[in-house]
């Protein structure tokens, strides 16, 4: 091994027997940017742990479980398809959140055996506190979109004292039973209440991929206000066509890199006990994402 090898082993840059290996599982998860997260994190906090992608097809989430026991991984993150198998898989072992919205996305030990929690709609939470300085309790909330996204943001926003929820989505269904999670304070609205909120939140996929492009927007942007903050839980586009347009329009604005980051940040805590190591974090998923 030549000079610079034995210096990343002695400061534990390289893995060794000692290596704590954690994962996400999904399919795909080649482009995932869980690893450039974790691993910018685990380096930065000098804890000896290494986090890989490891594509699982459907109907693999219980086999999963099985290998993580096996091979005690330090933790695994969870991403499309498998959130609500391994949710069922769990069984009666999951957070409250991730119990009412039948979805995990992060794989813990609890001590005694395999734990599962949803960081995902804390992660918008932690983004909107920590990033914009704005606190969402008492505030009246409309949240575009009911998909697995849009509900996870709903139930964190429920567990953070949202004043009141109007949840607005194409297929009124879904929006029900969105709203049914959060109870009395939340109503399905239609387009005209993002008019009276204070927080407006794109939980649909409309404007998602590059470039931004104009007017394909989740909203009609005559309906956002300069007193409003308007959030996008997409983050590719950086910038997506209605975050400009309500910029413009003089609201505050916030993307989506925050809530991909802080659902890291609350897993790696999960995981490791250890403080994330959140500018480091922050710096890895800029550096690929890019403006
Ligand atoms: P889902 O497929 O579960 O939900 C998609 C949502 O978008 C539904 O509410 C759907 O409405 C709505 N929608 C899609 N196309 C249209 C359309 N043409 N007109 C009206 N409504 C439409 O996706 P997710 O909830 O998982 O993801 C939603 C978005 O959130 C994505 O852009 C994703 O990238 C982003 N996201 C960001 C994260 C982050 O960390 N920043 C984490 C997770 C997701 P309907 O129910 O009527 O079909």
């Amino acid at each position: 091994m030549n000079g610079a090898g034995i210096d990343a082993l002695r400061h534990g840059r390289l893995p060794s027997g000692a290596t704590r290996v954690a994962a996400v599982i999904g399919e795909p998860v080649r482009h995932s940017l869980s690893p450039v997260l974790h691993n910018a994190g685990f380096q930065a906090a000098g804890l000896d742990w290494v986090y890989v992608a490891l594509p699982v097809p459907p109907g693999g989430a219980a086999a999963a479980l099985d290998a993580v026991r096996l091979f005690r991984l330090g933790g695994l993150s969870v991403t499309m398809p498998h959130k609500e198998a391994i949710a069922v898989a769990l069984g009666e072992r999951l957070s409250e959140n991730a119990r009412l919205l039948g979805a995990v996305n992060c794989v813990r030990w609890d001590g005694e055996d395999l734990w599962g929690e949803n960081t995902d709609g804390g992660g918008f939470v932690d983004s909107l506190r920590l990033e914009a300085g704005v606190d969402p309790a008492g505030a009246h909330v409309a949240l575009l979109g009911a998909g697995g996204a849009g509900r996870a943001v709903a139930v964190a926003l429920a567990e953070a004292g949202v004043g009141r929820l109007t949840v607005i989505n194409r297929d009124t269904t879904k929006a029900e039973r969105t709203a049914a999670l959060v109870g009395r304070r939340a109503t399905v609205g239609a387009m005209s209440a993002v008019q009276t909120a204070d927080i407006v939140v794109n939980a649909t996929s409309i404007g998602m991929g590059r470039p931004a492009v104009d007017g394909v927007v989740p909203c009609p942007v005559e309906l956002l206000r300069a007193d409003q903050v308007v959030a996008d839980l997409i983050y590719q586009p950086l910038r997506t066509a209605w975050l400009t347009a309500a910029a413009e329009r003089g609201a505050r604005t916030v993307n989506g890199v925050g809530m991909l980051l802080y659902q890291a940040v609350r897993a790696f805590e999960h995981w490791t006990g250890v403080a994330a190591p959140v500018t480091a974090m922050r710096g890895a998923v800029d550096a690929l994402i890019g403006e």
